[in-house]
């Protein structure tokens, strides 16, 4: 323990990462923080969470209650009528750059920030020894070395392809056309977290499999709007009781491929948009427009960043699916995986007897926060051992 650069070098830059360096930081322990590059963050979920609306006191009104009450004079009259007409909004990039000044105006000495991309690790009795890069394919690696590591690299949604004909004619059967619905959150990722939005009108489930359907008949018992399923060229994959309840409520089961989006309510003067921040519509091959206000994303989870688990061997889920769909398990509420001293946090992590672990914010700080206390409870036990020699 003792020959080492840091106590504890966490690995992801997104909520789980922020949270164990935070945490590391306050119990004083010797900390690198390897964020991830603009590249892994951009293939990151946690990056296209714009507005945190489940998590009580994650509220921009909290504060804007107070700063409106310490403007609360006429001199700044014009201030408060300004605050009153914009729009805050929490995300997590709001909350990990929050996360960020903290730590380097508080805890500089203590933590050690870097943008890079972890890309090798290897163990050699206690100590841990990982490979920093900058650039893909960058031959210029930084090497650093800690007696834990918390892992948080997250894991991507698979988005649907569009199959969108350009003004020329020529089609382009992409994923790239959905990012500004994703990113304006018209496009929705997460039930737990987003379902609740579609209360304000009719909802399409883009999805094809069983997990799609409840989640469909969920929203419909749940909020009685109206919902159809759009497999997006897939035959769709319910089980007959499934089926049954769906005709019940009047799902809507649409095939065609996704053509497009419409922003523009029909029959309204077409009115300019940012592109993504309104949905009326999914339009499809076969011309059908369903109607739907949101769209709820459901095609399952496209990759798990588990690439530095692998290279430890760590015990990943034990699940009918390739590896890079497994999550890391994890042994229990420590975080710890069956690698001593390596930790795994947030969505990529998966507890071994099945207990909680949703992926969520929440869940994220819960474990980043368990697993530092257990690398530090070991720390303090370590020096007391040394001086009791
Ligand atoms: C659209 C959407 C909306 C959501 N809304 C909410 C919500 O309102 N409330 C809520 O509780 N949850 C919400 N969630 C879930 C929440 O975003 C996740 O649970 C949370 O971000 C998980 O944190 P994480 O640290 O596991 O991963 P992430 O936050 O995704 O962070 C992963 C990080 O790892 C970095 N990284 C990846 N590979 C490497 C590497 N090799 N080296 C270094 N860094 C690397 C990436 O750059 C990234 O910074 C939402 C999810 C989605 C998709």
């Amino acid at each position: 323990m003792g020959n080492v650069e840091y106590d504890c070098i966490v690995i992801g830059g997104g909520i789980g990462g922020s949270a164990s360096t935070l945490r590391a930081a306050q119990y004083h322990l010797k900390t690198l923080w390897v964020k991830g590059t603009r590249k892994t963050a951009k293939a990151s979920r946690g990056k296209y969470v714009l507005n945190i609306d489940n998590m009580i006191g994650v509220h921009p009104d909290i504060m804007l209650k107070q700063v409106k009450k310490s403007l609360n004079t006429e001199e700044f009259e014009r201030a408060i009528q300004h605050l009153n007409e914009e729009t805050f909004h929490i995300g997590t990039q709001e909350i990990v750059d929050n996360v960020l000044e903290r730590i380097e105006s508080q805890y500089s000495e203590l933590v050690t920030v870097k943008d890079l991309k972890a890309v090798d690790i290897k163990k050699d009795g206690d100590i841990f020894t990982v490979q920093l890069q900058e650039k893909p394919d960058s031959e210029q690696l930084e090497v650093v070395t800690g007696s834990n590591v918390i892992l948080s690299t997250g894991v991507m949604d698979t988005l649907p392809q569009v199959k969108k004909t350009l003004k020329s004619g020529r089609e382009v059967d992409d994923i790239k056309w959905v990012f500004p619905f994703s990113n304006l959150e018209r496009l929705l990722y997460c039930i737990r977290c987003e379902g609740h939005l579609v209360i304000s009108g009719a909802a399409a489930i883009i999805g094809h499999s069983e997990v799609a359907c409840q989640i469909g008949l969920m929203l419909k018992e749940r909020y009685n709007v109206p919902i159809t399923m759009v497999t997006n060229g897939e035959s769709l994959e319910a089980e007959d009781t499934t089926r049954k309840l769906m005709n019940h409520h009047g799902i809507n089961v649409e095939t065609s491929r996704i053509v497009g989006f419409d922003d523009q309510e029909t029959g309204e003067e077409i009115i300019k948009k940012k592109a993504g921040s309104d949905l009326h519509a999914i339009i499809l091959e076969d011309n059908t427009r369903v109607t739907a206000r949101y769209g709820l994303v459901s095609l399952g989870i496209y990759k798990v960043y588990n690439e530095l688990a692998i290279q430890l061997g760590a015990r990943l889920e034990n699940i009918d699916k390739p590896d890079e769909l497994k999550r890391v398990l994890i042994e229990d509420y420590s975080a710890e995986t069956d690698i001593r001293g390596f930790f795994c946090v947030g969505d990529m992590a998966s507890r071994k007897d099945g207990g909680p672990s949703m992926m969520q914010i929440y869940t994220a700080q819960e474990y980043a926060v368990r697993a530092v206390d257990t690398i530090e409870r070991r720390h303090r036990k370590f020096q007391r051992a040394e001086i009791l020699k």
